[in-house]
């Protein structure tokens, strides 16, 4: 994973250049999400909601253990098993053995960022086993064969005709099939897989502490029928998914799908409370994974342990001016945008997560719509200083911006630097200098102004002072 995040520059300027049809996709999918989400934040009093999930979240971090307990006690009460894994090999191993247990041939699952960061798929398919993804996003891409391109729409970067193809490939379609007739054959071949699967797999939205609930929230009912047909279910958490009381979901739902597609609420919100018992329908066994994952190493650093309020809603992706012209796929790692950059180094380290933090023009739109109001430009920056404090960044750069900020703190080095600069246009213009022609690629060209800042504002202030003596 580190190799291909090292790849990020070259992987996304090839992007940009060979396939435009990709970046037009991510663009559009994008602008729709994020003007819904405008749209819906408008319609409640969304900042107080926001200050509120913000302080939910930090209150339950300060005392995740004990939640946690809790949550383990009341899912035990409620009929479910709950087991614990420290990271991907725990999680196979548990998996291993239900499967073995309960005789599983063939699994549905429901989409879920936890199984993509544990390797689920790849696991089970090596031991043999038949994986389908039932989000019809993601099963798109397991057709395709291709990773989630964004947390919550994971095909966006695939144009209508390359989903045609592909249904056409593999369900037999025809090749100009309407987007109808597309749902309709992937919910066929779906609904038998749904009948005759032995196990479910699921992740969580959130899990209360107090009730030991698991909330799901979707569009399709493809969740719902993953955690209810098969007889055994599966669900694997984020131990930072907790919230403390039931009564936190009425915010949390909503700021969700308010976020993450401009909702008011998810069409489907399935709250687990443990297996069937004596209802006609359910699992006959629910095991509940809470998986760590780095996440306790990641709530111990002081400076950018806020990731942890994360609710995966995607509005970040969707205002990030990187993001919009690449889409997933560049980055590398499983989560990808402004919240992939300030994880991927929980995961990875500093080195291992280089250069993906850079991939920000810092421009503030993500931390301006994050629900949960995470800092997300102030924990780039941070990963940022750490980067240039392990030396990973070029020997040079220190002391060009050590230049940069010696200049500008004395005038007359800045007037110096303002007329050295006016004189060489040609040479900025020209594209001769490596780093301007990397910037100018896909840029307009650096042309200085004819007259420099400080002057126009001298003019300016002269001509206020006259105006009023
Ligand atoms: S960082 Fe904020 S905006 Fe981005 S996915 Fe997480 S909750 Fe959503």
């Amino acid at each position: 994973m580190p190799e291909r995040i090292k790849d990020f520059p070259r992987a996304s300027a090839s992007l940009i250049e060979d396939h435009p049809e990709v970046r037009e996709a991510v663009y559009r999918a994008t602008l729709h999400f994020d003007q819904n989400r405008a749209k819906a934040y408008a319609e409640v009093p969304v900042e107080a909601w926001r200050d509120y999930a913000r302080d939910v979240k930090a209150h339950l971090l300060s005392r995740l253990a004990d939640y946690l307990e809790k949550a383990e006690a009341r899912l035990k009460e409620n009929g479910a098993e709950v087991l614990w894994a420290d990271g991907p090999e725990d999680a196979h191993r548990i998996l291993a053995e239900i499967v073995e247990r309960h005789g599983v041939r063939r699994v549905v699952k429901a989409k879920s960022m936890l199984t993509e960061e544990l390797g689920v798929n790849a696991f089970l398919e090596a031991r043999g086993l038949e994986v389908y993804e039932t989000d019809l996003g993601e099963f798109i891409i397991q057709l395709a064969k291709e990773p989630p391109s964004h947390i919550v729409g994971p095909a966006i970067h695939k144009s209508l005709d390359q989903v045609r193809r592909l249904f056409h490939e593999h369900l037999g379609t025809p090749t100009d099939a309407e987007p109808e007739a597309l749902a309709k054959a992937a919910r066929a071949f779906l609904r038998e897989r749904f009948l005759t699967a032995e196990l479910g797999i699921s992740g969580a939205n959130f899990l209360v502490a107090e009730t030991g609930t698991i909330a799901l929230v979707e569009n399709e009912g493809n969740i719902r029928l993953t955690t209810s047909v098969p007889r055994v279910h599966v669900a694997f958490v984020g131990i930072e998914k907790l919230l403390p009381r039931f009564d936190d979901l009425a915010v949390f739902l909503q700021l969700l799908a308010r976020a993450a597609t401009g909702q008011p609420i998810g069409t489907f919100v399935s709250l687990i409370q443990g297996p069937k018992k004596d209802d006609p329908d359910g699992p006959e066994a629910l095991y509940v994974v809470l998986v760590d994952n780095g996440r306790t190493a990641a709530l111990a650093d002081d400076e950018a342990w806020e990731v942890l309020r994360c609710i995966r809603c995607g509005a970040c992706l969707n205002v990030c001016p990187v993001y919009r012209q690449v889409g997933g796929h560049p980055y590398g790692f499983v989560y990808s945008g402004p919240i992939g950059e300030i994880l991927a180094p929980h995961f990875l380290g500093v080195e291992g997560a280089y250069p993906l933090y850079n991939a920000s023009t810092l421009c503030g739109a993500c931390g301006e719509v994050c629900p949960v109001r995470i800092p997300i430009p102030k924990l780039i920056l941070t990963w940022r200083h750490r980067a240039v404090d392990s030396g990973l960044t070029a020997p040079a750069e220190p002391q060009l911006i050590r230049a940069y900020t010696e200049t500008m703190r004395r005038p007359a080095a800045y007037r110096l630097a303002s007329k050295a600069l006016r004189l060489l246009p040609s040479a900025l213009a020209s594209e001769r200098l490596p780093v301007v022609r990397a910037w100018t690629r896909y840029r307009a060209g650096l042309t200085p102004s004819p007259r420099p800042f400080h002057e126009l504002w001298e003019e300016l202030e002269d001509e206020r002072k006259n105006a009023n003596p």
